[in-house]
This record gives structure tokens, sequence and C-alpha cells, in this order.
């Protein structure tokens, strides 16, 4: 083990004996572990890079219109005007150049769906334990980036672990160890369970979670080959035990093929439209049925109906009742209300063992 990893090590400890968990062996400086199916990084460069692509989009679009063409607006989160700690003229231009690096070339582009993000945020999550990205002091520290691109990292890193890291490396611990219980409990359960439905195998090696500060405007986004979760620590919808369906929706969708091909299959038999999203509202609410009984305080979990369906989640009464994330946040109400009842008449079946796969999808595609 090397020094810095010792260093973090007893930080573990530290935060172990102020929590329930004992989230203490790593992998690595920023990894935590033993924990079934995932692997938690609370990442140095990772969070820069999102925290750096956050400020971008603010300057970009001020909070006031930040909703417009987004369903949701930006969360609120520290920035480098926030720090506790004043910045040097310095480092106030080191940083705001930095900023506006990524405003230029970053902010326009979607986190989720442009090649060169997803390369560059895999890039920072393999040199999370590196101090540097050129490999000045270190050769196996040569991430291999535009040399400008290195530069504007390294100068705001400076200033970001002087001022905001460790808050926001804190606020990513203490989410790992508030979930924690929960995967060691019922991750390794639930992970067949979704496996079964999707009628496939979960990947063998644990899945790899990056936990930032800040993420994506939805909260939480999954980019494949190779399957790595990216998850925001501060984000109010993913806080409490929701943040356990929030992780197996985002590894369902390195699960969920099966059912996207299932879907395309039937509409080419039937000449239909393939429907947009009908396989996203299905992971939805599978993952959102599955581990509804297991977060659910009352003796039995009452079945979803349309009265359920409140904007928000709002559901007078029901509190003990643990809502899953799509209709907590409207998702079927905006857009979606089709979904539900497809789902509800047509796989809710399957998921209840009374129907097979195929039928309930091809069920559901003759029904569009
Ligand atoms: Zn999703």
């Amino acid at each position: 083990m090397r020094p810095a990893s010792i260093r973090n090590l007893f930080l573990l400890l530290a935060l172990a004996v102020l929590t329930p968990v004992a989230a203490v062996a790593q992998q690595s400086s920023s990894a935590y572990g033993p924990l079934p199916v995932f692997e938690f990084h609370s990442g140095f460069w990772i969070n820069l890079h999102h925290t750096l692509y956050y400020e971008a989009k603010l300057r970009q679009a001020p909070p006031a219109t930040a909703q417009k063409g987004n369903a949701k607006p930006l969360i609120k989160l520290n920035t480098m005007q926030d720090a506790a700690t004043a910045l040097s003229p310095a480092e106030r231009l080191a940083w705001d150049s930095s900023v506006a690096y990524y405003a230029a070339n970053y902010a326009n582009k979607d986190l989720l769906f442009n090649n060169d993000l997803i390369l560059l945020k895999n890039q920072l999550g393999d040199f999370e334990d590196c101090d540097e990205l050129s490999g000045t002091r270190k050769k196996t520290c040569d991430a291999g980036l535009p040399p400008k691109l290195t530069r504007i990292l390294e100068a705001a890193a400076t200033v970001y672990r002087a001022h905001l890291w460790p808050d926001q490396d804190r606020a990513n611990r203490r989410w790992v160890a508030r979930v924690a219980p929960l995967i060691e409990e019922q991750g390794v359960g639930i992970s067949e369970r979704l496996a079964d439905i999707y009628q496939t195998k979960w990947p063998k090696a644990k899945i790899r979670v990056e936990v930032s500060a800040y993420a994506n405007w939805s909260g939480a986004y999954t980019t494949l080959d190779p399957l790595r979760v990216t998850i925001s620590s501060t984000d109010p919808r993913n806080q409490g035990d929701e943040a356990f369906e929030v992780l197996f929706h985002e590894a369902s969708h390195g699960i969920a093929e099966p059912v996207e091909s299932a879907i395309i299959r039937e509409c080419r038999q039937r000449d239909k439209a393939i429907p947009r999203d009908l396989w996203h509202a299905l992971i939805f609410y599978t993952t959102g049925e599955v581990i509804r009984p297991l977060l659910t305080t009352a003796d039995k979990a009452p079945p979803i109906t349309e009265d359920a369906v409140k904007p928000n989640g709002v559901s007078p009464g029901r509190k003990e009742t643990y809502i899953p994330y799509a209709i907590r946040e409207g998702l079927y109400e905006r857009g979606w209300k089709d979904y539900l009842e497809l789902l509800t008449r047509f796989w809710q079946p399957y998921l209840d063992s009374k129907a097979t796969f195929d039928d309930a999808i091809a069920r559901m595609v003759s029904a569009l």
C-alpha cells in the first residue's frame, strides 16, 4: 500500500467511526470496498471535470434561464465563488480561464452522448490516483490528453484541491456510506433478479460508479464499453433510499439490451414505428417495482394505480410506501402515461411470473 493510500485509509477509518458502515478496505486511494455489485470511486479528476463543466454551464446559462430546453433545472451546487476561503487573484485567474475553456469547448456538448466527453471522463477516472496528468514528475501519470487541456486541468486542480475538493470528497464519501448498508444487504439479490428479468447475466466484474458532486442534468448517467455509472452525491433526487434505486436504474442501462432488441424485433414484425423511450420507461418501471417492496415499511406494497401517479410523487396518506423514481419525479406525467398503462397491463404479469418475456413484449407492442 502506498503512503497516499494509507492516508486515505485513515480517512475511511475515521468515517467508519462516524457512521455504522465499515467501508474500509479499498482497491485504490479513491475507491471503496468491499461492497458487492458496485465499486465506488470518489475520484479527484472526475470531480474536477464535472465541477468545471457545471460552472461552465452556469456561466453559459444563468440559473433563471437554465430550465429552457431541460426537463429539470441545474441543481444548486457550491461553486468556486462560494468557497469558504477567498481565492488569491492568481487562483481566481487560473480557475476562471479553466471554466472559460470548458464553456468554449464542452458546455454545449452532452456528457452522456458526446464521445470526446465520454473518453475524457473515463481517462480521468483511470488517473484518479495521480496528482498530475502530464507525467512531468511521474511517467505513469501521463494521461495522454491534449497538452492545452492538460494545462487547463492541472492549473484548475491546484485551486480546486485547496478550496472545493475537500467538501465535495466528504459529500461523496458520506453518500456512499449512506447507501452502503442497502447494497450490502440487498445488492446481490436485486442484481440477480434484474438480470433474470432481462434474460441476461449481471456483469461479473463490479460496476464502477464514479461518485461526483455534480454528474449531469439528470443527476446520473451511464456510459457503456466500459460500463461506468456517474452519479451526483449532492443531487436531491439521489438522496436516502432513493440512491439505491438510481444506482440499479443506471446499472440496468448496461444489461437491458435484450429488452430494447425484443421491442425493435416485435415492431419490425408488425411494421410499427419503434416507440421512442419505451425500453427506458420499462427499466424505470422494473427497477422501481423490484425495489419498492424492500423499501416500503408497510406490510405490503400496494400495486401502482393511476391515483399514485401524482406530480413530484406527492401521494398523501401513503408515506410508508416507497415511491419509485419515475412516479416521484413525474416522468410518466411528462409524456409516458401510455407507457405506464402498457407496462402495468402487459409487463407486470411477466414480473409476477404470469406471462413469458416474449409474450409480454409482444403484447405491449401489439397494443401500441
Ligand atoms: Zn436511464
